[in-house]
């Protein structure tokens, strides 16, 4: 019988214990990938230190001693203090760990000064688990890996060139926002077709889901997808002619395009 291979056992700690690293740790944890006593964290909030408890993390005092009891490090407080925070960490890095950031326009050039870190990975990662990677230079195909596999626990993971970073922000980061706002509106619509309100929501996010889902498993265009849906003179291309008439397309195109120049306004 084949020997079956030990999991890869590391530690990962996580400054900043906000929203991102709840859904990033609780995703790993509920996997497998890390048993969550391998996980580490601190939070000056009792309640914040409470959530991360619930599902087993471990909870130290200071960000220097997430640093030192970790292997990967991921860096996820706010982009307007990573640099404060990664000079107060810098003589707590070492060669042999890796710092991983997702903080939104953070260069990994400016986080291996801030950190004098050399082994880095930057992450986009959003809510619904779309996540895109950028390695850098000096982190080794094992740092990839074990990487992939932390935020392949919590969604599917692209790798990019830094270059493309602020139009993935733009597409893949702030498009769930578009997309509660085409939830919203669809439920709405359904509404004003005289839908009662405790059917809508949930007949507009389940088509949204399974529209998504069925791009994702054919691998077919969307355009031909929805040719297939569509009947001459029917009920669909009376609604796709409203939507072009509204410039449904040009505006998404514009929302990704706005986003990305913010994104680089701010970075
Ligand atoms: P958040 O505000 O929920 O979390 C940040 C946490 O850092 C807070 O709990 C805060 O108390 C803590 N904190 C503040 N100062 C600290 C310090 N000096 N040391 C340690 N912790 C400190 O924010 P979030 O939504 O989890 O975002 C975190 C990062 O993830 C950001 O850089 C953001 O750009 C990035 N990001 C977020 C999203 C998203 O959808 N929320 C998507 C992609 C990337």
């Amino acid at each position: 019988m084949a020997a079956v291979a030990a999991p890869d056992a590391f530690n990962l700690g996580f400054i900043g214990a906000g929203n991102m690293a709840e859904s990033i740790s609780s995703g790993v944890a509920k996997s497998g990938v890390l048993p969550p006593a391998s996980i580490r964290t601190t939070h000056r909030r009792t309640d914040r230190r409470l959530v991360f408890q619930s599902f087993g993390v471990k909870i130290l005092e200071t960000n220097a001693q997430v640093v030192d009891d970790s292997d990967i490090i991921i860096l996820s407080v706010k982009p307007q203090i990573v640099k404060k925070v990664l000079l107060e960490l810098k003589p707590f890095f070492s060669e042999e760990k890796v710092l991983v950031s997702i903080a939104a326009g953070i260069k990994l050039k400016d986080l291996q000064e801030w950190s004098g870190q050399r082994r880095i990975i930057r992450v986009m990662p959003n809510t619904p688990a779309t996540v895109v990677m950028c390695v850098g230079e000096m982190a080794t195909k094992k740092d990839e890996e074990r990487v992939t596999s932390l935020f392949g626990a919590i969604g599917k993971v692209w790798t990019a060139d830094e270059k493309y970073f602020d139009a993935v922000t733009g597409l893949s980061g702030s498009g769930p926002a578009y997309v509660y706002r085409a939830i919203e509106a669809l439920a709405d619509g359904g509404v004003a077709a005289g839908l009662p309100r405790d059917l809508v929501l949930g007949l507009a996010s389940q088509t949204v889901l399974g529209a998504a889902a069925t791009v994702n498993l054919t691998g077919k265009h969307p355009g031909q997808l929805k040719d297939a849906v569509t009947s001459p003179a029917g009920t669909t291309v009376a609604g796709i002619q409203e939507l072009e008439r509204g410039a449904f397309r040009g505006t998404l195109m514009n929302a990704v395009v706005a986003a990305t120049k913010r994104c680089r306004e701010l970075s």
